[in-house]
């Protein structure tokens, strides 16, 4: 929040926030109430599913309302508390290769994919070609709302994702790459980038807070060679991968390309977390060590 209005303030955009607690404000079902100067008002809250569990159960403590003059439109943004989640002190790490053929594949051998995300993209990516070619200004308009239309479809698979990831049993910490700064070299030769950099980075948002709200954590690897590298026996080829299918050169391992992938994910990140030399502490994951690194 605080971060949001100093990107803001930098972009010449002022903000002005009113702040509501509970004497100033009432959440009878989906209905607020906000006390404004001389009269309340009422706004009736259309709350996805995925929310639906936090908007119920959890405590509802306080709300901001601010004004935005760059798109001239008011925001409400409602703050909830919950009690502490036990921390889980037992379970598994599971590697998670974020993509967007596949939008999570884990080291349990799962690809996630929104049912029908692939034959959406397909006709977005094409009619967007086509509205860019135009370039007139009403093709501007429906690329700008188009847009908008696939984000949110996005933002829906990635929620459902993240919480059937974040709800599976016996895994402690979710290990993912580190894309904050390779992201555009290795990511974007296939993908689209326009797309490609918010969506991941908000799988990564949505699974950091639904797994961290049942006691679990998030956990990061360096991104480098995790396609490339052989989950079994760690040896690098830049010809290993093809397309989708994975076939290492070295001992003939054979595998999904997003699940080799993952693998390796989740063994860099028990490698980065085991204190070398530490073979007590290694056995505890013995089943996911490697017997050589070459990475
Ligand atoms: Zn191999």
């Amino acid at each position: 929040m605080r971060g949001q209005a100093r990107a803001d303030e930098r972009r010449g955009w002022r903000r002005y926030a009113l702040r509501y607690d509970k004497r100033t404000m009432t959440k009878r079902g989906q209905q607020l109430t906000l006390s404004c100067i001389g009269k309340r008002v009422s706004l009736i809250l259309d709350v996805p599913d995925y929310f639906k569990e936090i908007f119920e159960d959890w405590d509802f403590c306080a709300a901001t309302l601010t004004y935005s003059k760059h798109s001239k439109q008011f925001w409400v943004r409602l703050v909830f508390e919950t009690d502490e989640p036990p921390q889980q002190d037992e379970g598994k790490v599971l590697g998670v290769d974020r993509g967007l053929y596949h939008i999570a594949s884990t080291s349990d051998g799962q690809l996630n994919s929104g049912s029908n995300v692939r034959a959406n993209q397909r006709r977005y990516l094409y009619n967007r070609k086509k509205l860019q070619q135009k370039g007139t200004r009403s093709a501007k308009r429906r690329l700008k709302a188009m847009s908008g239309k696939e984000k949110r479809f996005m933002r829906d698979c990635n929620h459902c994702i993240s919480k059937k990831l974040a709800a599976l049993n016996g895994v402690k910490i979710y290990a993912l790459e580190d894309l904050s700064g390779i992201r555009n070299q290795r990511r974007n030769k296939k993908l689209n980038k326009w797309i490609s950099s918010w969506s991941f980075y908000q799988l990564e948002q949505f699974l950091t807070y639904k797994a961290e709200a049942k006691g679990k954590q998030v956990g990061y690897v360096d991104a480098r060679y995790t396609s490339q590298k052989c989950s079994r026996c760690k040896q690098r080829h830049s010809t290993n991968r093809h397309k989708s299918r994975f076939h290492c050169k070295t001992c003939g391992f054979k595998a999904h390309a997003d699940i080799n992938a993952s693998m390796n994910i989740r063994d860099d990140y028990i490698l980065s977390t085991t204190p070398s030399g530490s073979v007590e502490q290694a056995s505890v994951n013995a089943p996911y060590v490697s017997t050589r690194d070459s990475g």
